[in-house]
């Protein structure tokens, strides 16, 4: 087949969510079984019964996610399944299956595959998953990993990203911006060491924060409190391409405002001295930093009790009308509108 040359649209134009939405809008689902395709962070299959399917799929491409010059590969295995298992939580579900595809070039050896898969191990002990499936193919230069994990959810606690009420509290777990200052660590050192090779990478006292880059956990613990605590967020999303892309996920979803304290925002003190060192501010790399993969969920109020007490847990903010726009109010009392910053994939 031949592109026709005459009218060349560049993918930026539309960038990710743009080009998705362009490509997919004609697709109407045919089953019944299809109880929710495209839009959130797992798709839902109904098969009947209380349990509910969840399916989610995610691509990591050497260059783009991932520089094997400072990723052991161990921790790339890891990290693949992790970042999968992190979309099945965030609809409220458990993860039960994988299937792991991978594409390589004959730079790779059999050891270096071993240790790859060393990583997917771990990662189905820790997170009780079962490897069923995948693929195994060429490639003409760089490692691809594609993860496809399936997951169960309980039918009346399947949480989407589009039913956020107006008066419901933001939530976020854990901490943010940490993995964010992690890469620019790592991308520091290496461009250290791709000018004196003599010099030894210092990141001493850095390892929590390259640790949340290259070793993210998703948030089961989490969601196994919510369960035996039986709260049920009313939306939720992972943070995976920052705080800021997350809340306008759940905002134009659900069509409604947010109105977030900066002060709410959960930042490791690590994670602030590191930004100040980098000389960027700390929300920013809450905000705009990603791979994160923490959990933004928003509650009804009369839940304030059991999410207050909740380890780990953090309240950010409150859901508005969306007249209102989607705000930061700042620890020195200003009101400034988010912006949404991705990742944008076509501009590595
Ligand atoms: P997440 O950040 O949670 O992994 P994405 O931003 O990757 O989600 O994807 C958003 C939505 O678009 C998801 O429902 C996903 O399944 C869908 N999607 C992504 N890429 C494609 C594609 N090439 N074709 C069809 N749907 C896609
Ligand atoms: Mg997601």
């Amino acid at each position: 087949m031949q592109e026709d040359t005459s009218k060349r649209t560049d993918v930026n134009e539309l960038g990710e969510f743009g080009l998705i939405e362009h490509l997919t809008k004609d697709f109407k689902s045919k089953n019944a079984s299809t109880a929710y395709g495209i839009g959130d962070d797992a798709a839902v299959i109904d098969n009947g019964g209380d349990k509910l399917s969840l399916v989610t799929t995610d691509m990591l491409v050497e260059g783009i996610h991932f520089d094997l010059m400072y990723t052991p590969i161990k921790h790339l295995g890891y990290k693949s399944v992790v970042v999968n298992l992190s979309d099945i939580y965030a609809m409220n579900g458990i993860p039960k299956q994988i299937t792991v595809s991978i594409a390589i070039s004959n730079r790779f050896s059999v050891e270096a595959m071993e240790e790859l898969y060393a990583g997917i191990k771990l990662a189905c002990e820790r997170y009780d998953v079962d490897l069923i499936g995948g693929d195994m193919t060429s490639s003409p230069k760089g490692l691809i990993i594609s993860v496809t994990a399936i997951g169960e959810g309980e039918r009346d606690r399947v949480v989407y990203r589009n039913t956020a009420k107006v008066g419901d509290l933001f939530c976020i777990t854990g901490n943010l911006g940490a993995a964010y200052l992690g890469l620019q660590i790592l991308e520091r050192e290496r461009k250290i060491f791709l000018e004196h090779p003599d010099i030894q990478p210092d990141l001493g006292k850095e390892t929590y924060l390259i640790e949340r880059l290259l070793k993210p956990e998703a948030r089961k613990d989490l969601i196994e409190v919510m369960r035996k605590s039986d709260l049920v967020p009313t939306s939720m999303i992972d943070i995976s391409d920052g705080l800021a892309s997350e809340i306008f996920h759940i905002c134009t979803q659900s069509g409604v405002g947010a109105f977030i304290e900066e002060s709410g925002v959960p930042i490791k003190q690590e994670t602030e001295v590191q930004a100040i060192d980098f000389k960027i501010d700390p929300i920013t790399c809450a905000l705009s930093g990603g791979e994160d993969y923490e959990l933004l969920f928003t509650v009804n109020p009369k839940d304030l009790d059991k999410v207050k007490y909740m380890p780990d847990i953090y309240i950010a903010g409150e859901v508005v009308d969306e007249s209102e726009g989607i705000i930061l109010n700042t620890k020195g009392g200003n009101r400034h509108p988010i912006k949404a910053q991705g990742w944008n994939h076509f501009k590595p």
